[in-house]
């Protein structure tokens, strides 16, 4: 519990605040606010959908017709939360706070306190109104992707996959005309795919590992016959399009004079350890790396929620089978429970929603309830054999050179971060951060973060566990904010006038 005080004027108390408007977050929304619920749904996007159905800016086009050749899928199904989310808006059960983040939540003994700020710069919110006061709260902040260096990664042209898709998603801009998607899972491709049929050429999809790994479990495979449906139509695109997938294949540099020009790949064996002589080099102007997601948990390490390392390798809340955190006030939906795409976080979403009407005494229905569950559990066998057939390899920095950087912000190299722990004895990753200031820069070690700590592990002979990778997404403040919303923080005197 925080020391920060409840103001003496009482704050409008809602129901259940939710943050993220993605799958999860949106559903948990409606699905509370059809409840009965008072609830605020706050998302830093100026619309909703997350990253899922980020679509193009509704002020110059037709909310509701899909985007065309921009991959995106279930789009009825994000249509329909749509229409119950302005049904209940309309309703006045729900009020939506677009355009503004959560920098810092803090709990109380019956509620919790959501410090937020405008993304649009100026806030014209008057300070008292910056906080949203709400007896609980589902954490529905989705995820990011996950990046590996490799020398010439810092190149013009290589970028994320998933940013790859947004500028396509939203902004139906092609990031390059000739492409190479590369890192491992089924993501790539959905990249691809979306490259190929916006009209760029993509020239491989190369993936880590090998196609054979999902055989490992099939019937995990079956839990979502979706995704296999999804599956079979990228095939055809690939057919379609001619764009060559090889597997047990990954870039080890990435060369060009200001920009990607050319692209080394090499064969690797189970373990990602290229084969001596299968090296060849082909040309391209963008590389778009894929190595999955990494759970955007800020919030919940700042309010000292339980986590755990979760198949993947990430740092995922650990909930209980209605989705309740290790805080009672707290709930979790979607990515951050464990990366498992946008059907399983929808699933998580509703049954969020209705896990806290019922927590707040509000009739559910148990038998809705269970399904939502046994819906749960599906997808998450699913999850589980996705992330066990798409491993990050385990000797990926093989593929590094000395002066590769691995913190891209404060152009960290490789060498620098091995003299902090061979030279300057540092234990884990916070100390290297604190010395060789990788995680020090403007993405505070979203983007090296994976890559620092497992560095670090390896350098130290120590374990990638929780501690480790909490250490280096602890922060206090979330986002950059004003020095006005930090003031605000200060507890009220009660004889204090509020400014
Ligand atoms: C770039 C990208 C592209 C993807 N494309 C696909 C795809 O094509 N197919 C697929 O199956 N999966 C895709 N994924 C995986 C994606 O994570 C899931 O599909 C799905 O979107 C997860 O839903 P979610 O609600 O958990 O999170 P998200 O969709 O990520 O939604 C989280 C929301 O929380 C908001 N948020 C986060 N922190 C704050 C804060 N502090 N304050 C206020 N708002 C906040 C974000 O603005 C976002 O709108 C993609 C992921 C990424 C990163």
């Amino acid at each position: 519990m925080t020391e920060q005080s409840i103001p003496a004027s009482e704050p409008s108390l809602a129901d259940v605040a939710v943050v993220g408007a993605g799958p999860a977050g949106l559903s948990a929304a409606v699905v509370a606010a059809e409840h009965g619920l008072q609830v605020v749904l706050i998302d830093a996007g100026r619309q909703t959908g997350g990253q899922y159905w980020r679509h193009p800016d509704e002020r110059h086009r037709d909310a509701f017709s899909a985007p065309e050749h921009t991959g995106h899928h279930d789009w009825a199904h994000y249509t329909d939360l749509r229409e119950r989310l302005a049904a209940s808006v309309a309703s006045g059960r729900l009020r939506h706070l677009a355009a503004r983040q959560v920098w810092r939540t803090d709990a109380f003994d019956d509620r919790v306190a959501l410090r937020t700020s405008s993304v649009a710069g100026t806030d014209s919110l008057p300070l008292a109104e910056r906080t949203t006061w709400a007896r609980r709260l589902v954490i529905a902040t989705g995820a990011y992707d996950r990046q590996l260096p490799v020398p010439g990664w810092t190149l013009p042209g290589v970028m994320a996959a998933g940013g790859v898709q947004a500028m396509l998603k939203a902004n139906q801009v092609r990031a390059g005309r000739r492409a190479v998607v590369a890192g491992t899972g089924p993501f790539l491709l959905s990249v691809a795919a979306g490259l190929a049929e916006a009209g760029v050429e993509v020239v491989e999809v190369v993936d880590a590992n090998a196609l054979s790994r999902w055989a490992a479990t099939p019937l995990r495979a079956l839990q979502e016959p979706g995704k296999l449906w999804e599956g079979v139509q990228y095939a055809a695109t690939f057919l379609r399009h001619r764009v060559p997938l090889r597997t047990r294949t990954v870039v080890t540099a990435v060369r060009g004079s200001g920009r990607a020009k050319e692209v080394e790949l090499a064969r690797v064996d189970g373990a990602g350890r290229v084969r001596p002589g299968s090296s060849r080099t082909v040309t391209a102007d963008l590389v778009a790396f894929g190595w999955g997601f990494t759970p955007q948990l800020e919030l919940a390490v700042g309010l000292g929620l339980r986590t755990r390392i979760d198949v993947d390798g990430s740092l995922v809340i650990d909930v209980d089978d209605d989705l309740r955190s290790s805080d009672r006030l707290v709930f979790a939906a979607g990515e951050v429970t464990g990366i498992g795409g946008a059907i399983a976080s929808c699933a998580e979403g509703e049954l969020a929603g209705a896990a806290v009407a019922q927590d707040l005494g509000f009739s559910t229905d148990p038998r809705r309830m269970a399904r939502h569950r046994r819906r749960l559990r599906r997808g998450r066998r699913f999850a589980i054999g996705m992330h066990r057939a798409s491993p990050v390899p385990e000797a990926w920095d093989e593929w590094l050179t000395p002066d590769t950087h691995i913190c891209r912000c404060e152009e960290v190299t490789a060498a620098e971060v091995t003299d902090a722990v061979d030279g300057l004895r540092a234990d884990d990753a916070r100390d290297v951060r604190v010395t060789a200031r990788p995680g020090m820069g403007l993405c505070q070690g979203r983007v090296c973060g994976f890559a620092l700590s497992k560095l670090v592990a390896t350098g130290t002979g120590g374990v990638v566990d929780a501690p480790a990778l909490e250490s280096l997404t602890n922060r206090q403040v979330g986002v950059p904010v004003s020095l006005g919303d930090l003031a605000a923080l200060v507890p009220h005197h009660p004889n204090q006038e509020e400014s």
